[in-house]
């Protein structure tokens, strides 16, 4: 047992890979490990290494579609005027933002994606995290693309996109689905097959199921929350499959089958890999 970080409510263990440890707090349904680096430290590993480790993903385009996607349902939800991108790596968002109309912000942590984000949109990208960044009021959307997750205090990081959303601005954020690797892993654990299935599994700090989200945004009077299976990235960035065509089918029927679900559970079920949320900052105060 550990309590959760979030609530301080009672946590059950749910699983553990390697050595780490994670729990499932009974309350809010926030899935968390039993180890998190200080807020500094997390800032500083992703300082270091998210460049290295994601800047080649990013420059081969694999993420437009999902940029369009993204910019789509913001823009099904407000007009086109002030957007920030929190975690903005080297642009590439942004700058798809900016050729549609979007006057555009970004903030990124790693000193080289800074400077590539800002030659590529002619943006100053402001280099630190969303808890140095200052300002009030003042935007029309914030977007988290995959982002949140790798947070020590995603909490604080929603606490803080308030503050710099309108009234009736959007905050739009793209999440690893909690719930689906987490189960996943615990039934191919009972099956002796998580060997075979950890590669395809991905799991941080916090893993966010659909429940978690919702009950972290309606504390931080968000109203309209909306959360939907999340198209894939094309490729295989990460090498997990033979080639690259299978990697396209594999991808392609695993998103056709969690649509489907989805749309059968009138989207009260999510499947899909990773999801996304929109929703509006209300005009009533927060609940803590
Ligand atoms: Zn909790």
């Amino acid at each position: 047992m550990q309590n959760c970080p979030y609530c301080s409510k009672h946590g059950d263990y749910y699983f553990k890979i390697g050595s780490r440890v994670y729990y499932r707090c009974l309350q809010c349904d926030l899935i968390f490990r039993d180890e998190i680096k200080s807020y500094d430290e997390v800032v500083s590993t992703l300082s270091d290494n998210y460049f290295s480790r994601y800047s080649a993903d990013q420059m081969e385009g694999r993420r437009n579609k999902l940029f369009h996607h993204i910019l789509n349902s913001v823009e099904n939800k407000t007009q086109r005027g002030r957007l920030l991108d929190v975690g903005t790596g080297c642009g590439f968002f942004l700058l798809a933002a900016q050729k549609r109309g979007w006057n555009v912000d970004g903030i990124e942590p790693s000193a080289e994606s800074v400077e590539v984000a800002r030659k590529l949109s002619g943006v100053n990208v402001f280099h630190g995290t969303l808890q140095d960044y200052q300002g009030k009021d003042q935007f029309d959307a914030v977007t988290l693309v995959n982002v949140l997750e790798y947070s020590a205090l995603p909490w604080k990081e929603i606490e803080q996109a308030r503050q710099l959303l309108r009234t009736g601005g959007q905050i739009y954020i793209r999440f690893v689905n909690g719930f689906l690797h987490s189960r996943l892993y615990r039934l191919a654990k009972k099956f002796g097959l998580s060997n075979r299935i950890t590669k395809f599994l991905v799991f941080h700090y916090y893993s966010f199921t659909p429940s978690f989200i919702k009950t972290l945004l309606a504390d931080q009077a968000f109203t309209d929350v909306t959360i939907h299976n999340s198209p894939l990235t094309e490729g295989d960035p990460n090498n997990l499959f033979s080639n690259l065509l299978v990697a396209t089918y594999v991808k392609r029927f695993a998103y056709a089958i969690a649509q489907s679900i989805e749309n059968i559970t009138n989207r009260q079920k999510h499947l899909g890999t990773s999801l996304e949320v929109i929703a509006s900052k209300a005009d009533h105060p927060k609940k803590i």
